[in-house]
C-alpha cells in the first residue's frame, strides 16, 4: 500500500483527476481473462491505492468495476468521494437524446449516483449494427453538456478526437472537453496531439501506455519489447522494471497513464512509479523509439465520417 496517494492533475472545470487509472478495456488481454478477474482487479487496485479506475460501456465489465469498488467501500478501504471513475459512451449512442439515458444505464451497471468522467469514445457514430451513421459529434456533445448540468458527471471529455477534431469541438460548445483520452506509449509518442491538448489546457489520458513492451502477438512490431537494451539500463539504474519506466515516462510528461492488469502482483508494480524521476536524456531516450506505429488500429473505419486517425 503507497504510504500516500497518487498525485492528481487539475481539469480546467476545477476537478481533479489522479494521474494513473487502471484499464479494465480488454480488447488486448489474455483470452484467459474473465470478467471475475475485472472485480478482483478493481479491488486490488484500490488496495493498492489506485483512485482512478477506467472503464467504458462497450468493455462490458462496468457491473464488475462496480462490485469491485463497493468490495472496497465495504471493506472500508476507501469511501465513493476518493475516487475518480471514468466511463465512456459508446459510438452507437451519439444522437443527442441518447446520451444522458446511455449514461444512466453505465451508472445503473457500476451502482453508482455519478461518475467523475464521461468520454466521447471515439468521434466516430454507428448504428447499432455498427454500420456508419452521420451523427455530428458537436451534436453529441450537447448531450454530454447535459449529463454534466444533471450532476450525472462531474467531467466530460472525448477519446480518439484528432487536433481538427479538438479545434472544431472547442469553438462550438459550451463547456471545453476537460480530457482528451488517446493511444501514447515509446513508439507513438504523439507529440503534436499533446501539446495541442496541454496547451489548449486540456488534460491527456495514455491508453496502451506499455505499447509494444507487452506482447501484442504482433511478431513484427517495432522496439521496444521487455528485454530492450535502453529500457533494461534505465530500469536497472533505479531499480525499477521496464514496466514502471514506460509508464514513468508517460507521467513525466504530464499524461495520465492507464495501465491494464488483472494480476495483482503486476496491478502493485504499476503504481509504484512515483519514487523516481527520469532525466530529460531518458525521456529524449524513450522518446525516439517513435514510430507512429499503433497498437489500436480501426481500419474498418477508416472510410467512416470523422475517422480520426
Ligand atoms: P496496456 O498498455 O495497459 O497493456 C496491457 C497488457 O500489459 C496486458 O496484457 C497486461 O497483462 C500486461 N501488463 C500489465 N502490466 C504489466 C507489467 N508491469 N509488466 C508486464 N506486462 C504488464 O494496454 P491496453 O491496450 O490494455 O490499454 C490499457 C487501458 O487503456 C485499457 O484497459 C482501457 O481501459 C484503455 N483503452 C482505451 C481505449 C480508448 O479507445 N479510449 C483503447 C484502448 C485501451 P496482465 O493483465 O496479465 O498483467
Amino acid at each position: 500500500v503507497l504510504a500516500t496517494q497518487p498525485p492528481c492533475v487539475l481539469l480546467n472545470d476545477g476537478n481533479k483527476m489522479p494521474m494513473i487509472a487502471l484499464g479494465t478495456g480488454r480488447g488486448t488481454a489474455k483470452e484467459t481473462d474473465t470478467l471475475d478477474d475485472v472485480r478482483n482487479a478493481v479491488f486490488w487496485a484500490i488496495e493498492a491505492g489506485y483512485r482512478h479506475i477506467d472503464t467504458a460501456a462497450v468493455y462490458g465489465d462496468e457491473e464488475q468495476v462496480g462490485q469491485g469498488i463497493a468490495d472496497a467501500i465495504a471493506k472500508g478501504i476507501v469511501t465513493r468521494d476518493q475516487l475518480f471513475i471514468t466511463t465512456k459512451l459508446w459510438n452507437d449512442k451519439h444522437a443527442r437524446d441518447q446520451v444522458v439515458p446511455a449514461l444512466k444505464e453505465s451508472l445503473s451497471r457500476l451502482g453508482l449516483e455519478y461518475v467523475d468522467l464521461f468520454l466521447i469514445h471515439f468521434p466516430i457514430a454507428t448504428k447499432e449494427d455498427g454500420s456508419p451513421d452521420n451523427i455530428d459529434y458537436l451534436d453529441t456533445w450537447k448531450g454530454m453538456e447535459e449529463a454534466k448540468q444533471l450532476g450525472l458527471t462531474t467531467s466530460i471529455g472525448v477519446s480518439n478526437f484528432n487536433i481538427s477534431q479538438i479545434d472544431r469541438l472547442l469553438a462550438n460548445s459550451n463547456v471545453p472537453p476537460a480530457v482528451n483520452e488517446f493511444e501514447v506509449n515509446p513508439t507513438l509518442t504523439q507529440e503534436p496531439l499533446v501539446y495541442h491538448c496541454m496547451s489548449r489546457n486540456i488534460a491527456v489520458m495514455a491508453y496502451s501506455p506499455f505499447g509494444f513492451l507487452v506482447s501484442r502477438n504482433r511478431p513484427e512490431a517495432p522496439p521496444p519489447k521487455y528485454d530492450d537494451p535502453i529500457i533494461g539500463a534505465i530500469a536497472a539504474k533505479y531499480g525499477k522494471s521496464p514496466g514502471q519506466v514506460v509508464l514513468r515516462f508517460a507521467i513525466e510528461r504530464g499524461l495520465v497513464p492507464i495501465p491494464k492488469s488483472t494480476n495483482q502482483k503486476r496491478i502493485a508494480e504499476n503504481i509504484n512509479v512515483f519514487d523516481f524521476e527520469l532525466s530529460a536524456e531518458e525521456i529524449a531516450a524513450i522518446a525516439s523509439f517513435n514510430k507512429n506505429v499503433r497498437v489500436i488500429e480501426i481500419d474498418g473505419w477508416k472510410d467512416y465520417p470523422n475517422y480520426p486517425f
